[in-house]
């Protein structure tokens, strides 16, 4: 391919372009057979989104994806261009990268006829075959499609519905690879009018005039359900010529949401220290987000994004970096207690219904990690005595800590609290970890206590014994909002 260097040379080597449907089709029967991987880094969608995908593409679809935010749509959609060939010859210099073979526009065609087999050929990288586009509803067909610019047709003396006075839009430059557009219902109606009679018939009007434009894009878009079934901004034609509609989801298991979140997640920083995340940890920001996702305070409609777990996690190991630096540790080690330092990032990641906007947004979050944190200890400590250690803050101890304690400040004020270090021990501590791991760990079994509403625990005192449980006299509202915060039953496996 490299020696292909003019329109002879093509000519001679047998090349057969084909259109960009058919070409992303053969490559994927490719990659089919040969059982490669197809959508690398797409988790947990093996039985569900990418089988219907893979259909789409065998049957040369356009093809739209539902969901909610965060769930990986663009990016199954970049991932097409792994699909495309490597290089496809163009004609040098022309905008919307017209085959040497066939050209399109009166330009290339008239190049062909003077240069003939002399025609320079030039090669066009896969990447740059795939324009994305978020719809907005002030994106024009000038935009979209092109525009017609009469200066250009003036001074070439071209009457204006000449295609040579076109300025071109994004489509036209997608021309012969793949156009993407995101959230397709914020695009007003008449665009998707233009869109469509591209599709259909090729052409387009642009100012009145009649422009023929006999595109090969397959066109890709993404929505969120809602919008797309209830507000219905999608106009019927163009709907018509969606040839799937695929429905993508969130995680369905907490292995794969944790896959997910670890791989996308900014954890392995170069330059740090060395930084170690237990899997407690890991477990409890992934728990808020499926916890977020079932609260009825929050707005499920808007859904919560997988970003959720993945921002918490990455403000966790950067909460635990800060402790470490400020106490010279050489190992970082996040803890249960540095989530609530991850408030920044979860707080902004729903949307709430009216009872939880009377709760507040930063309320809703911090029960959402008490309660992923009750959920995940009591899957951890299944079973596991802890009445000795309750037993030492009802006798009235307290532990001033906060997450900024060094770790050998927990170890040595927990110390005379007994059976506390057996316990942090359950969670499975490497033989000779660290003081930030067993620091850690220890931190566990206190929020965990807590999260339990067996010992209590408050800014100024750090832990000590529970609060008496509310009296009947105790204000109705407060009551029914306390409620709602659900602790696990401590028999119940909180792995689906
Ligand atoms: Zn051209």
């Amino acid at each position: 391919m490299a020696a292909i260097e003019t329109l002879g040379d093509l000519r001679r080597s047998g090349y057969r372009s084909r259109p960009v449907k058919q070409e992303i089709r053969d490559n994927l029967v490719c990659k089919l057979r040969s059982r490669d991987t197809l959508f690398p880094g797409i988790i947990g969608y093996d039985e569900t989104v990418l089988p219907q995908l893979v259909n789409a593409i065998l049957s040369r679809h356009n093809f739209i994806l539902l969901g909610l935010r965060g769930q990986a749509k663009s990016r199954i959609l970049r991932g097409l261009v792994d699909l495309l060939d490597e290089r496809i010859p163009v004609v040098p210099g022309c905008e919307i990268h017209d085959d040497p073979l066939a050209p399109l526009c009166a330009a290339c065609r008239a190049r062909v006829v003077e240069e003939g087999d002399q025609l320079p050929i030039a090669w066009l990288q896969r990447d740059d075959r795939y324009v994305e586009k978020l719809a907005t509803p002030d994106v024009t067909i000038a935009d979209m499609v092109g525009d017609i610019d009469p200066i250009k047709a003036a001074q070439a003396g071209l009457n204006l519905s000449d295609e040579l006075t076109m300025h071109y839009g994004l489509l036209p430059r997608a021309n012969r690879g793949i156009f993407a557009i995101n959230e397709l219902p914020d695009l007003a109606g008449k665009i998707q009018v233009g869109l469509f009679n591209i599709l259909q018939e090729g052409d387009v009007q642009i100012k009145g005039y009649p422009i023929r434009l006999r595109l090969d894009v397959m066109l890709v878009f993404t929505a969120n359900p809602e919008d797309y079934t209830a507000r219905g901004k999608i106009i019927t034609p163009l709907k018509d010529r969606i040839g799937s509609e695929i429905r993508t989801h969130y995680p369905a298991t907490r292995p794969n949401a944790l896959a997910i979140t670890k791989q996308e997640a900014w954890t392995e920083r170069p330059g740090a220290t060395r930084i170690e995340i237990p899997p407690y940890v890991r477990e409890v920001v992934e728990e808020i987000a499926f916890q977020a996702r079932t609260d009825r305070k929050i707005d499920k409609r808007s859904g919560v994004s997988q970003r959720l777990p993945i921002s918490t996690l990455e403000l966790v190991v950067s909460n635990a970096e800060r402790r470490a630096l400020a106490s010279g540790e050489a190992l970082v080690v996040p803890r249960v207690t540095d989530v609530y330092a991850a408030l920044p990032s979860i707080t902004g990641k729903f949307e709430l219904e009216y009872e939880g906007e009377l709760r507040g947004a930063e309320q809703i979050a911090r029960d959402l990690i008490r309660t992923a944190v009750g959920s995940v200890f009591s899957g951890v400590f299944n079973g596991v005595d802890t009445r000795t250690v309750v037993e030492w803050f009802d006798l009235g101890g307290t532990l001033p800590l906060s997450d900024t304690t060094s770790a050998d400040d927990v170890i040595a004020q927990t110390h005379g609290v007994q059976g506390l270090r057996e316990l942090s021990e359950k969670v499975g501590l490497p033989p000779g970890a660290g003081a930030p791991a067993v620091a850690s760990a220890i931190d566990f079994v206190l929020e965990g206590l807590y999260a339990q509403k067996k010992i209590g625990r408050s800014d100024e005192r750090g832990y000590s014994a529970a609060e008496p449980a509310p009296r009947r006299t105790a204000r109705r509202e407060e009551m029914t909002l306390d409620d709602d915060i659900r602790i696990p039953n401590s028999k119940k496996k909180y792995y689906n």
